[in-house]
């Protein structure tokens, strides 16, 4: 076998960015991928009918704008994005819904008598955007360099992350809005991380938007492939790779797996220190998922809900704070919480003509293997009476089939490790996560600091540090179309 500058093992978006920087700084590089097909969590594919297009795994790309990786790979130069006017929605019983617009004077205005407390909450983050997902795109350990968005931020994650979270809220739409953003982090709330994550989810919401991209989330991880073997680098798939060992030699390994695999991959050569904060990391609970093929639009009660690409489905704050005390008691909730993707409303490539594609998943209990597919169908004919008419076909996936798909997934958690104020820390490790301590080896999954998402900066981090520990480059590498 030849022998390379660095090999990364994972062709997921984090994987593909490492690939990328590392072949941008000029060196040779190689990606092993275990499935048929790039892309880890962010691809499309054909999953219930023939000219139906599916996102496997991510189908709407927060970050896809605000991520600063994207940002200096030029993805918006690169793939279509549409960004919908409005953001996300959370349907309510009776025929209505609280709506977040990307303008966020048009939300607050909306929201009736919590309009000024929800503007109050987002206004100084949207204006510091870019410092909040500078902040949130890297370890949180480093020296901020923000301090004055760091507090903005710490005071509203310490209200929405407490006891305390209804505070400022008068009403019941608005909590039950921004409750959707904050149960995407699969725990038991009012929680710190979860409320975290959501608030900078929903900041994005009210900045540059939440993009859709044409063709689904395939269209991201092709692009970094195309610029990576545009830049001399190669990707083998079918390509498992079961021990450090079998791989040709190199200077570097990335490997966009859990650490997990790390030990099982790096085996005797772990320090046991390491070994043993690895083994300390925890895995959280899961989803269950069902792909919809649909004779037409989602026919929802509040008709201003076809203008959104996301929907948040489980009712007020209460009762989806309930939903996710369950699935944290390791229990199925009779009401769950369920996440909607509807793409094809704006990406008409993804059905045939006046057909669409839709997705849905819910939280599970870690490696479940219930099939979850008849509880979201009845969540979504609760808020659009007539869905059930309009399937034409469906794909339930259980926790324990994600974790089958994609071994970065265990039971079925698609964070690939529990989202907690501690795993927020320290992802696995305190300082420079993506570094560990056996020769040449990074770590770059979303197992590592940012933690989940499409944003590739994991990826970007991993490789700054590579680069910069194995090869003496500290200037940054240029990505540029
Ligand atoms: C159902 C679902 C819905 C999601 N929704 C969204 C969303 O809407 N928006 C969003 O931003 N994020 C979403 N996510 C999360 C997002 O997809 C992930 O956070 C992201 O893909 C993580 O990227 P990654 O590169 O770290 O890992 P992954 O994308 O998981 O890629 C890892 C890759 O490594 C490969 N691999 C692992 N082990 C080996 C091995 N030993 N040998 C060879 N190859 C190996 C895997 O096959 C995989 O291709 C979702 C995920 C899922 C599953």
């Amino acid at each position: 076998m030849t022998s390379v500058d660095a090999i990364v093992v994972g062709a997921g978006p984090n994987g593909l960015a490492a690939a990328v920087t590392l072949a941008r700084a000029g060196l040779s590089v190689t990606v092993y991928e275990r499935a048929s097909t790039i892309g880890g969590g962010a691809r499309t594919a054909e999953l219930t009918l023939p000219g139906f297009h599916h996102d496997v795994g991510s189908a709407i790309h927060p970050m896809a704008l605000a991520s600063p990786f994207f940002r200096a790979f030029g993805l918006a130069e690169r793939i279509s994005l549409v960004v919908p006017e409005l953001s996300y929605a959370q349907p309510l019983d009776g025929g209505r819904a609280a709506l977040a617009w990307r303008d966020l004077d048009r939300t607050a205005e909306d929201l009736g008598r919590d309009g000024a407390a929800w503007a109050a909450l987002f206004r100084p983050l949207v204006e510091n955007v870019d410092a909040i997902a500078e902040i949130s795109g890297s370890a949180l350990l480093r020296l901020p360099r923000h301090p004055r968005a760091l507090v903005q931020l710490g005071l509203r994650v310490l209200e929405q992350g407490t006891p305390d979270w209804n505070s400022r809220f008068r009403e019941f739409a608005a909590p039950a809005l921004l409750t959707g953003v904050i149960a995407h982090a699969i725990r038991p709330l009012p929680s710190l991380a979860a409320a975290a994550a959501g608030i900078v989810l929903a900041t994005h919401a009210h900045a540059r938007g939440w993009p859709v991209p044409i063709g689904g989330s395939q269209s991201i991880t092709d692009a970094l492939a195309a610029d990576l073997i545009a830049h001399g680098g190669r990707i083998v798939t079918d390509t498992a790779v079961s021990s450090l060992r079998e791989l040709p030699s190199s200077t570097v390994v990335l490997l966009d797996t859990s650490p997990r695999a790390l030990l099982e991959l790096a085996g005797d050569s772990v320090p046991d220190r390491y070994a043993r904060s690895l083994r300390r990391f925890r895995y959280g609970n899961g989803i269950a998922k069902i792909d919809y093929a649909l004779s037409g639009p989602v026919p929802w009660a509040d008709a201003r809900l076809a203008q959104t690409a996301t929907l948040h489905l489980g009712g007020y704050r209460a009762e989806t704070a309930g939903g996710e005390l369950e699935v944290a008691r390791g229990r199925l909730p009779r009401s769950p919480y369920v996440l909607v993707a509807q793409p094809s409303a704006f990406d008409a490539s993804r059905a045939p003509a006046g057909k669409h594609v839709l997705w849905a998943y819910t939280h599970v209990p870690h490696g479940s293997t219930a099939d979850r597919g008849a509880a979201i169908t009845a969540q979504i004919e609760r808020f659009a009476p007539g869905f059930r008419d309009l399937i034409l076909a469906s794909t339930s996936t259980t926790a324990i089939d994600v974790e089958f798909s994609n071994p970065n997934y265990i039971g079925g958690d698609i964070s690939a490790g529990g989202v907690d104020l501690m795993q927020l820390l320290r992802r696995p490790t305190m300082f420079d996560p993506w570094h560990t301590p056996v020769q040449g080896v990074y770590l770059c999954s979303s197992s590592t600091s940012p933690g989940p998402g499409v944003h590739g900066m994991a990826g970007w981090n991993a490789a700054r540090s590579a680069l910069r520990h194995e090869f003496g480059i500290t200037d940054d590498v240029d990505l540029a179309p």
